[in-house]
This record gives C-alpha cells, sequence and structure tokens, in this order.
C-alpha cells in the first residue's frame, strides 16, 4: 500500500445521509466510486497502457455529481470553509460579479459545485475544482 492511500486527505468522506434518499444521487456516487475503485485494481495489479491516474480519471463522474448536487441540493450544501483557499475564490468572485444577469448565476453555480465536494471528495482534492 502507498502512503497516499492510507493518507486520510486521499480517504473519500461518508456522504450524508440525505443522499442517500436520492435516487439519482446515489447512481451518480456509486458511478463514481466504482470508476474509482476499478482505476484503484489496475494500478495495484500494475496495469499500464490506460489511464489509471485515480483523479482524473474519476474526475468526469465527480463533475457530474457536482453538478447534481449543486443544481438540486443547494440548500442542503455546507457553507464556505474558511480554511479552503478555493471556497474563498469563488466568495471573492460571487462578490465581484455583480452582473444580475447569467455571470453572477454562474459564479454562484461554479462556487455549489465546489461546495459538493466538501461533501463528496477525499480532502486533499476539494480545491482541485
Ligand atoms: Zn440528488
Ligand atoms: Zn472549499
Amino acid at each position: 500500500m502507498s502512503p497516499d492511500e492510507t493518507n486520510p486527505e486521499h480517504q473519500w468522506p461518508l456522504p450524508p445521509a440525505w443522499m442517500w434518499a436520492c435516487a439519482r444521487c446515489v447512481t451518480l456516487y456509486r458511478t463514481m466510486r466504482q470508476v474509482g475503485e476499478e482505476i484503484a485494481e489496475l494500478r495495484l495489479t500494475g496495469e499500464r497502457g490506460v489511464d489509471w491516474d485515480p483523479f482524473d480519471s474519476t474526475l468526469t463522474t465527480q463533475m457530474a455529481l457536482g453538478e447534481h448536487l449543486a443544481e438540486h441540493h443547494a440548500d442542503l450544501l455546507p457553507g464556505w470553509d474558511s480554511d479552503c483557499s478555493t471556497c474563498g475564490d469563488h466568495q471573492s468572485r460571487i462578490v465581484r460579479e455583480k452582473d444580475p444577469d447569467h455571470r453572477r448565476a454562474t459564479a454562484i453555480r461554479f462556487g455549489n459545485e465546489h461546495l459538493a465536494r466538501h461533501i463528496y471528495a477525499p480532502p486533499g482534492t476539494v480545491g482541485f475544482l
């Protein structure tokens, strides 16, 4: 086992109970973890020639879950984390964006997609998006 896998920064957090009450969340979450596990297994068996970086390979499935959480569960997402610089970036972008039309709404949605990562992504990768 590499140091990566024992580091709590790389552990998947336990998703909150309300996610299991939403069929779409469950599907998206399981898909994300399944892709991650398949990649981890390829990595353990030393299989090469495939893209086995666990972060890159699960990114698409993570983004699908994040978009769903931002769109349907925005009221259940956690607040901004003062220890997270990406939270700070999103916050200041939303404050700067005075345009009442789409741009502000887009900044808020991206912010929510990031907040969603605090729920489902390993702590070490939360700030990547
Ligand atoms: Zn859901
Ligand atoms: Zn954050």
